[in-house]
């Protein structure tokens, strides 16, 4: 079917839903609605966000709900608060030629009170999340016996954020000839479990990962190391002084962790996920929405249902495990209309992944680059110096003018202009002056360096016997030395010291840090040592060896002989 006038809605409905700007039904839309509509059916719909699932069973539920009749005859169940204000949102959209339809969602975290007087005055649909609708039954604040309809949105996320128990306390108090209807992403036994004990003969569809497709979103992906994960994701963030994201880590404690960084960087960032309260989180999305916070770092989990209008950026600190979350991740941008990008930030070994996530969503994936230091520099200053152009004149300013001028009198209208665009300049060059380009990968970085930067040689009195390896080694210079780990260039380490290679332009901020550094009360001893030898010094080394000129060499090899 390929109208919604074939799927048997009234002609009220089919005005709204144009109005909407809903052209045609999506796949699960012209399964559900026709047989939800005629036939008094349960139905178990596998299907996800951004499939149209909401209006699938929303747009039957107002049509089947009697007007007249002001009690609980609908009861949406849903995991979070999030969705369920979505869910809320999407219903009233579809009764919007219905002014008596009343629709309440209840939610924990919010006053109680407020919910349970406007349940006195009736409503026609709950949508709540299993917590505090079980609340809301034991204080009878509530009467679910005359329910005709529940809808279980997000069935395998109820079960996995511990709701069972809740869940099966509630659909008891339903009546046993209700229908229900369940929707999950996933067909996990618990799910199945449900479906077995409360439903009759379910109609099953199934429609995984036809998403539709939105036009408005750019998807894009890096390849990087998680070493460089978070300084690319600041440059994206620099490169768009006017962005406002959305980024979405594996764990809690990812997000938790990238988000403080961000902070401590400067940046106005905060987390969100299942280890804050209901009212902590209340806090963070709210101070999201008035855009007090520019980037937001979230698990899958808590992120479910955010609608938050005008996010520009998605970035996926990591491909999602599940690549069907992909496309939920992604869709908290390009909505209403305007554009959005989704980026993921992929480990370079995980190509085949996007190409998977290509076939699976049927998404075209784009290659993007991640913006240079000089790039970031130049954006910024221009940003700046629009700014300067379109601040507002202040009549109050006039007075001290001739003050201003007399002092900047010495200056020609060039030089003004150069010094007040150096006041931006001057902080972004600070910060990416020595950054590498991470396009590259890190052995076409150091070849580069090799090239152009000229380098200086250091010795210092740390080795093996300090340290585990290189990697912990160029930890210790970055640490204490206060550079990136990216000046350093080649490392000889021998038993109890090291010699290293760094570029020119950082070696004296490397000397003056290391001045008081100690290692396990070990003073660090940090010395210029004679530039490396290049190769062919070293072969005419190995060919006076050879004639028996060298020393140590033989001495060593006899002794580890002996040894053994
Ligand atoms: P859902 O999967 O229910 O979360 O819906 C995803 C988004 O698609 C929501 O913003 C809906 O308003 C929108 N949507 C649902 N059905 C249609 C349709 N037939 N045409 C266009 N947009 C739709």
């Amino acid at each position: 079917m390929n109208t919604f006038e074939e799927l048997g809605l009234s002609q009220p409905m089919l005005e709204t839903i144009q109005k909407m700007g809903f052209e045609k039904p999506t796949p699960i839309q012209a399964k559900a609605i026709p047989k939800l509509l005629e036939d008094n059916t349960d139905l178990v719909g596998l299907a996800q966000t951004g499939t149209g699932k909401t209006a699938a069973f929303g747009l039957p539920l107002i049509e089947l709900v009697d007007i007249e009749h002001k009690i609980v005859q609908a009861l949406v169940l849903a995991p979070t608060r999030e969705l369920c204000l979505q869910i809320t949102k999407e219903l009233n959209a579809f009764s919007a030629h219905n002014s008596k339809m009343s629709i309440l969602a209840v939610y924990g975290g919010a006053d109680i009170i407020k919910q349970i007087k406007t349940l006195k005055k009736g409503v026609h649909i709950v949508v709540a999340t299993p917590g505090r609708l079980r609340d809301l039954i034991k204080r009878k604040a509530i009467r679910l016996n005359e329910v005709d309809f529940v809808v279980l949105d997000e069935a395998d996320e109820m079960l996995n954020m511990g709701f069972k128990e809740e869940i099966d306390e509630i659909l008891e108090q339903t009546p046993d000839e209700k229908l229900t209807w369940l929707f999950s992403a996933t067909m996990p036994p618990d799910v199945r479990r449900i479906s077995k004990e409360y439903m009759s003969e379910p109609f099953e569809i199934s429609v995984r990962g036809q998403q539709i497709a939105n036009k408005d979103i750019s998807h894009q992906y890096i390849s990087i190391y998680p070493s460089e994960r978070t300084e690319a994701l600041k440059r994206f963030l620099d490169f768009d002084p006017a962005s406002f994201g959305l980024v979405f880590c594996r764990t809690r404690r990812d997000s938790k962790d990238l988000a403080d960084q961000l902070m401590k960087d400067g940046y106005n960032a905060d987390a969100l996920h299942g280890d804050l309260s209901q009212s902590q989180r209340d806090r963070v999305m709210e101070r999201f929405r008035r855009r007090q916070i520019q980037v937001l770092v979230a698990t899958d989990v808590a992120a479910r249902g955010i609608d938050v209008s005008d996010i520009t950026h998605v970035f996926h600190f990591n491909i999602p495990d599940d690549l069907a979350f992909y496309t939920h991740r992604a869709g908290r941008t390009g909505r209403a209309g305007k554009k959005g990008i989704s980026l993921i930030l992929m480990h370079p070994n995980d190509g085949h992944l996007i190409r998977r996530l290509e076939k699976t969503v049927k998404i075209n994936f784009e290659k993007a680059t991640i913006p240079t230091g000089r790039e970031i520099c130049e954006l910024q200053v221009l940003n700046y110096v629009r700014i300067l152009k379109n601040a507002e004149q202040s009549d109050e300013l006039t007075d001290f003018l001739p003050t201003i001028l007399d002092e900047l009198k010495e200056l020609s209208r060039e030089e003004v202009i150069e010094r007040l665009a150096a006041l931006s300049f001057n902080r972004f060059l600070a910060k990416y002056r020595h950054a590498p380009d991470l396009n590259k990968n890190r052995r076409e970085r150091s070849k580069s360096r090799d090239r152009n930067a000229p380098m200086k040689r250091f010795f210092i009195n740390i080795g093996r016997i300090d340290v585990e390896n290189k990697g912990q080694f160029l930890s210790i210079l970055c640490k204490h030395g206060k550079i990136s780990g990216s000046s350093i260039g080649k490392i000889d380490m021998n038993r109890n010291f090291t010699h290293f290679d760094i570029e020119e332009s950082v070696a004296n901020k490397l000397k003056d840090n290391f001045k008081k550094v100690s290692l396990a009360g070990r003073d660090i001893r940090l010395d210029e040592s004679e530039p490396r030898k290049d190769k062919d010094n070293f072969k005419k080394f190995k060919k006076k060896k050879k004639k028996g000129g060298g020393s140590g060499g033989s001495n060593w090899k006899n002794k580890k002989k002996k040894r053994f």
